[in-house]
């Protein structure tokens, strides 16, 4: 018997016991092609030998020191190569240990800035429906899964959550993708006003969503109005790249692509490759020196904050992406990855919609493709997706509709950037026939 909690208590998992490239072994030897990278965390693929490398070698050198007393080498080198790669004037990096942990970071840091600024009264934070920014108290109050947050409810801090850029469901017949861009974006200044300017202290969003719907890219302009609105109010732009960071849409960071820079920006997954567990906050030196020049003292810290073999295995992954020419890798193989799921699945009866960027993909099921009625959440689609998919030997992530009960089921992809041509058709290939299955069409 195990003594492991696991997600699921009445589910025997098989053991992973290897992995290679874009495939993972389990203990009877069968092969798994890992179509999202666990959740969009193995961007390089298994047994990456410069990753490990980098690993042993600083276990061999120096395993720990605590932060208070002791920065180190990985830690020093890699804030600055993220910084010179990062947008706009973020400025100061701090490490976390994952996705959550840096999104709460996040949250505290934009309160504390406010605070260091002598505007105490600023401590409302406005998030989106369709998100989600991690498990602990704080993130999960920031993200807007319903079916994460269900249970908590009276735990949960009070936070605004406005309507997400969803184009695939709000945006209006005759209207322009640009229009309804400006249009979801005006529902930051609606709540902003409704609040009081001045209780509000920030804006999180994902950037491209990821778990809670499948890789939705914002519409154009969406995010120049966005930033546009909290430089208006004075108020603060956190963006929570966890999954789509770090390469995962083509460009180091997502945001780059739709022309902004936030003020904080959170990632994590891709940063340690699933290497070693590790996230960052990145952060503006307009903050940075607000809480230098104030208390001088970031209240906030963990114990593993910045650990060496950590940093070492972030260093070496973004060394890879940047020395191995990844993005254009990623730009190249999404777009494969996208044509091939159009050709399979485009005219699929339950699929309503294909989207995302770069190696970050999303399909949206529906029972009723012109009415994009999504199936009775009873169905359990995306549960049985998952099932018939891992039995084709492919991991992909299937997700239930939990948003406003609007959201249909989505599948998500994030392979691995080393992902080849036939491993791609490989991918469509067992996805389509896992659709097949479960939804009981012929595509
Ligand atoms: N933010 C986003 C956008 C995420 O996708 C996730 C994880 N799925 C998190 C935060 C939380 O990260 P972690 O699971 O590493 O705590």
């Amino acid at each position: 018997m195990s003594h492991v909690f696991p997600r699921h208590c009445h589910v025997q998992l098989p053991t992973a016991v290897g992995g290679e490239g874009v495939w993972l072994i389990d203990s009877d030897g069968k092969r798994y092609l890992d179509g999202s990278g666990g959740a969009a965390v193995s961007c390089l693929g298994h047994g990456d030998a410069e990753v490990t490398g980098a690993i042993k070698a600083q276990l061999d050198r120096l395993a720990f020191a605590h932060t208070g007393f002791l920065t180190s080498e990985p830690a020093e080198a890699l804030a600055d190569l993220l910084i010179r790669h990062a947008p706009g004037d973020l400025d100061r990096v701090y490490f976390v240990s994952g996705g959550s942990e840096a999104t709460e970071a996040a949250i505290k840091l934009a309160r504390q800035y406010w605070v260091e600024k002598g505007q105490p009264q600023r401590s409302r934070l406005i998030a989106r429906r369709q998100s989600y920014h991690g498990n602990t108290i704080g993130a999960l109050s920031a993200g807007g899964n319903a079916w994460r947050r269900q249970q908590f409810g009276p735990l949960l801090l009070d936070v605004s959550h406005i309507a997400p850029c969803y184009e695939y469901r709000d945006r209006a017949d005759g209207e322009t993708a640009e229009d309804y861009g400006i249009r979801a974006a005006e529902a930051l200044r609606t709540e902003i006003e409704r609040l009081g300017p001045d209780t509000v202290m920030a804006f999180m969003a994902e950037p491209v969503v990821g778990a809670t719907a499948g890789a939705v890219p914002p519409a154009p302009g969406y995010y120049r109005r966005i930033r546009e609105i909290c430089d208006e109010y004075g108020i603060l732009l956190i963006l929570d790249e966890v999954m789509c960071g770090m390469g995962r849409t083509g460009t180091l960071f997502a945001c780059e692509q739709d022309g902004i820079a936030p003020d904080i920006l959170c990632i994590a997954k891709g940063l340690g490759a699933g290497y070693q567990p590790v996230g960052a906050m990145l952060c503006s030196r307009a903050i940075y020196e607000a809480i230098a020049q104030g208390s001088g003292f970031f209240q906030h810290g963990h114990t593993y904050i910045g650990h060496p073999v950590a940093t070492a295995a972030g260093l070496a992954v973004l060394r890879a992406i940047l020395g191995r020419d990844l993005l254009a890798q990623v730009r190249d193989r999404g777009e494969t990855l996208h044509s091939a799921l159009q050709a399979r699945l485009g005219q699929h009866p339950h699929v309503g919609d294909i989207r995302g960027r770069g190696l970050f993909r999303g399909i949206e099921i529906v029972e009723d493709r012109a009415s994009k009625a999504p199936f009775d959440p009873q169905r359990k689609v995306a549960a049985a997706l998952k099932k018939a998919a891992f039995a084709r030997g492919l991991i992909c992530y299937p997700m239930s509709g939990t948003i406003d009960g609007r959201t249909g089921d989505h599948i998500l992809l994030a392979p691995p950037f080393i992902i080849t041509e036939a491993e791609i058709g490989m991918l469509v290939d067992r996805l389509a026939g896992a659709m097949d299955e479960v939804l009981g069409v012929a595509a």
